[in-house]
């Protein structure tokens, strides 16, 4: 059986890897945190319209702002986002509390 101090020193261990993780996750995302918090907000306003399922709002924010549009429709797809009430289901929940801390 693992001691009190023992839980407590691994608990401490897990933390600084998904720390270590996540700063490594944010340094290979291919859309700052600035501009992904940017298109949060603006599917929250947009998608007061439905979703017809295509990530058009997304597209048209990307292109906008002259990111890459492509990268980075595919990382979002990667975490579940599809279409734009996906993105904004899926992915904002994974990013909310970074974006918040470094924006
Ligand atoms: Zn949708």
């Amino acid at each position: 059986m693992a001691s009190k101090e023992e839980k407590r020193r691994r608990a401490v261990l897990v933390q600084m890897m998904v720390a270590e993780d996540t700063k490594k996750a944010i340094e290979e995302m291919p859309i700052s945190l600035a501009h992904l918090g940017q298109l949060f907000d603006y599917l929250d306003v947009e998608l007061e319209e439905g979703c017809d399922h295509t990530p058009k709002i997304t597209t048209a924010f990307l292109t906008s702002n002259n990111l890459n549009t492509e990268t980075i429709l595919h990382w979002l797809q990667e975490q579940g986002g599809f279409c734009d009430c996906e993105i904004l289901a899926n992915v904002e929940e994974s990013w909310e509390n970074e974006i918040s801390k470094n924006t």
